[in-house]
């Protein structure tokens, strides 16, 4: 990654943390004192780099490295804001306390504050619980969703906690920039507003639960190379209810007439719900995001594709013929949850550069490590994977068993949010 996309994301932080508190900084105030009001306005700060992380616009991800990039250190600074918001009450009871500790105790009780204070709290409250949310990987997508916009509720009752407290110029600029980016990010993403419409043009299933859906554009084309993602919302149709949410989607071909195709499994309430799609429902498709399988390289390659992790290299195969050597190892758990399996072995047959294995082994720990090759064949080799978080942390671990460097791995998880 580019130095420039490396650093985008701490510098921004930077400036949105460090405006306020030169813009703020208290003169003539006892330590902790001043403490408590600069730690106000750091939280104030991560939390508006934070809502900016959360705005997935093509152009943005490009400029932070990737969506994958954002969205985790709009996690950590979230959790950073948190943390440091915990101590800004704590330092002004420390204050307090020169005074004395009836005084110390006043200023952390809420029952002896007003709504000031109490909206302070309230923030601190939303925010632990939406962060709570945040990193539970057992919630459900729609709960998780839901508990997360409570991260909202606490961004609001903190500026409530700051107009009472009667702060001016520098609220202003802060509050000003979070209302735009909340706006931002509920009419362009959740919205659709940045979002391109198609037609679902047929479907096909592929394999059990497996199915190929192609899209047609209604309006411009989304310029996306294979193996990128992007993000879907199918509505309804006559015989079809779409959940209306947009998820991401591998686009598995994109054909000379700017149709999409997406591969999908069932998983949960979305995925099986499409099982019954038909054609002429509309989409609407965010994107395209993702860098995975786009600057390669000349040199020989390892894909490791799970299940429906197949879909972004089988975008590269029916795109172009491969310049190099590859070797593609595809493990499914049944073979009747095997997808493409035909046109695999037909790409094959037809390019002297790709070595194919297709095999039950899925979660199969050992499989795998009798199956991808020894340490001497992977010796300067790039090695791409894709599939569950369980396939990519055994196959990452059986490489670096193998010698091969960190950074000649690549991955694309289909579950960070
Ligand atoms: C970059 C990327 C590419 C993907 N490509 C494909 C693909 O080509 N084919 C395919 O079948 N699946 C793909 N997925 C996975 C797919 O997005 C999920 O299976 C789908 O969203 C599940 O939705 P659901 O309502 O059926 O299930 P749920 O039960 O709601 O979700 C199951 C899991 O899917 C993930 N998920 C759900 N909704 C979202 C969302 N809006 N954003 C991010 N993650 C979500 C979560 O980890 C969740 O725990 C991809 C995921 C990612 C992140």
């Amino acid at each position: 990654m580019k130095a420039l996309h490396r650093l985008s994301i701490p510098l921004v932080t930077l400036v949105l943390v460090g405006v306020p508190v030169f813009w703020a900084f208290p003169d003539d105030l006892p330590v902790a004192r001043s403490a408590g009001i600069v730690l106000g306005w750091v939280g104030c700060g991560l939390l508006l780099a934070n809502l900016l992380l959360m705005l997935r616009e093509v152009r943005l991800t490009e400029f932070f490295g990737s969506l994958e990039r954002m969205y985790t250190w709009h996690h950590v600074l979230g959790t950073l804001a948190y943390l440091v918001l915990l101590v800004h009450p704590l330092a002004f009871a420390v204050d307090a306390a020169q005074h004395s500790a009836h005084q110390a105790w006043a200023t952390l009780s809420p029952w002896r504050e007003r709504w000031p204070i109490w909206l302070g709290w309230a923030a601190l409250i939303c925010l632990m619980c939406g962060l709570a949310a945040a990193f539970s990987r057992k919630l459900g997508y729609p709960v998780w969703r839901w508990l997360h916009g409570l991260l909202v509720l606490a961004v609001l009752f903190g500026f409530a906690h700051l107009i009472l407290l009667g702060l001016s110029q520098t609220l202003l600029f802060a509050l000003l920039l979070a209302t735009v980016l909340m706006l931002w990010r509920v009419l362009r993403i959740d919205c659709g507003l940045a979002a391109r419409p198609f037609l679902v043009d047929h479907v096909e299933t592929h394999a059990n639960g497996v199915l190929e859906i192609s899209l047609r554009p209604l309006a411009t084309l989304l310029n996306a190379k294979p193996g990128q993602f992007a993000m879907f919302a199918f509505f309804d149709g006559p015989h079809f209810q779409g959940c209306r949410e947009y998820h991401p989607y591998t686009i598995s071909a994109v054909d000379s007439d700017g149709k999409l195709r997406i591969g999908v499994k069932s998983l949960g309430g979305c995925t099986h719900q499409l099982q019954s799609l038909t054609a002429g429902v509309a989409v609407r498709v965010q994107g395209p995001f993702g860098s995975f399988l786009r600057d390669r390289g000349n040199g020989p390659e390892l894909w490791v594709a799970g299940g429906i992790g197949i879909t972004p290299f089988i975008a590269v195969l029916r795109g172009e013929p491969l310049g190099h050597p590859v070797r593609l190892h595809y493990f499914y758990r049944e073979p009747a949850d095997a997808a493409y399996v035909e046109e695999l072995r037909t790409l094959a047959s037809r390019q002297a550069t790709l070595d194919l294995e297709i095999r039950v082994g899925l979660g199969d720990a050992q499989a795998l490590a009798n199956t991808l090759p020894d340490a001497g064949t992977l010796a300067g080799c790039r090695c791409y994977l894709c599939g569950p978080p369980g396939l990519l942390s055994s196959v990452i671990g059986i490489l670096e068993s193998r010698d091969v460097p960190q950074d000649a791995i690549y991955f694309e998880r289909f579950d960070f949010r």
